[in-house]
């Protein structure tokens, strides 16, 4: 089954040809990221016309790149939540119309269950069960995965996610957005001695997560080194430093919890904060010691793709799902623990 996969869900329009018995045939991107940049967020009207704007020209591309035409397409799958109704509808429309043109089955899809599966398109994919952290601009969550569809939550974050907390760190600092790779950056040259942030929850049992307290953390720290004239340079890496190693501390302890709970040894991390080497390097440290094994997405699919939506829709057309063409589904908050088994 040959499926066309297209997320809009955000910030960035992503496409992606998969095929069930060849495996991914193309995928393309067109991030958003300088547009929004400017207003430091994702502002969501933008964000809509924006993927109006690019969608069909990069269905057009992936489709030339894969030497297949429109007709050659068995089903469609669009990301349908969670994210900006705006832009989840620019998907869900396009995908809809499409199918119903060609007679082909659609199939709206859950954004969180593509980041939790993208592994899947890597070489030596992980086996069911596995623990996922899924540590992304929007969600901070430990999953134990015990097939497609069958997902229990394990813990999550209760105020900001791990990845919006790096984004917030990064404006504190005068960064860029997105604020994760910058700070990451920025951290390479700071001394993990001179100053170390709180790890938040982790002094009570549990796998749940907060991350707000480190941003007033983090802004405190700031405003003090400005007050004694000695934000400088050096610093701001200091602070980018002990700011990324609270975080990364704080999900590896989890994780560790995580996998001690459940007695499992494979640990899938996905989402935008996965392609964090600190976090990698120290996660990799950490399974090692316990006999397990980490496993992630290829660093272009650890952030937003098609290639993900590609991958679940097809799992979960193959299984008889679809949607009625003509009803879309644009739906800005879903539980993933709601999801079932095909
Ligand atoms: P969600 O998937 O929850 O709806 P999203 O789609 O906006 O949210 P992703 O695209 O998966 O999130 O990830 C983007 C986030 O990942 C941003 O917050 C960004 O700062 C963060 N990020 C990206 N690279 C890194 C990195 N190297 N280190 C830390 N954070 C990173
Ligand atoms: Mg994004
Ligand atoms: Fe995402």
């Amino acid at each position: 089954m040959r499926v066309l996969g297209i997320e809009t869900s955000c910030d960035e329009t992503g496409v992606a040809l998969f095929d069930s018995k060849r495996g991914l045939l193309a995928d393309a991107l067109y991030s958003q990221i300088a547009m929004h940049a400017e207003y430091g967020g994702v502002v969501p009207e933008l964000a809509s016309r924006d993927h109006t704007r690019r969608l069909l020209p990069l269905i057009q591309q992936v489709l030339d790149e894969a030497g297949l035409a429109r007709g050659d397409l068995d089903a469609i799958a669009y990301t349908a939540g969670p994210g900006l109704v705006g832009a989840l509808m620019v998907g869900a429309s396009t995908a809809h119309g499409m199918a119903r043109a060609l007679g082909i089955p659609v199939l709206g899809v859950h954004h969180m269950e593509g980041h939790l599966l993208a592994p899947m398109l890597e070489e030596s994919p992980p086996d069911f069960p596995f623990v996922a952290l899924l540590v992304s601009g929007g969600h901070t969550q430990l999953v134990e995965v015990s097939g497609l569809g069958t997902y229990r939550l394990l813990g999550e974050s209760v105020d900001d996610a791990a990845g919006e907390a790096f984004d917030k760190a990064a404006k504190m600092l005068g960064l860029d957005y997105p604020g994760g790779p910058h700070v990451a950056r920025l951290a390479e040259s700071g001394d993990p001695a001179r100053m170390r942030f709180p790890r938040p929850m982790t002094d009570r049992p549990g796998l749940d997560f907060s991350f707000s307290g480190l941003k007033t953390h983090t802004l405190t720290a700031i405003r003090q080194l400005e007050a004694s004239d000695e934000l400088d340079d050096q610093a701001r890496a200091d602070v980018a430093r002990a700011f990324e190693e609270a975080v990364v501390d704080t999900l590896v302890i989890k994780c560790r919890r995580a996998l001690d709970q459940t007695g499992l040894k494979r640990l899938v991390v996905a989402g935008g904060v996965s392609a964090n080497s600190r976090l990698r390097e120290r996660l990799a440290h950490e399974t090692a010691k316990r006999g397990a094994r980490a496993f992630y997405p290829r660093g272009r699919f650890c952030t937003d793709n098609g290639a993900m939506i590609a991958y679940v829709g097809a799992l979960r057309l193959l299984a008889g799902e679809h949607d009625e063409v003509g009803i879309m589904k644009a739906v800005p908050r879903w539980p993933m623990d709601t999801l079932r088994e095909p």
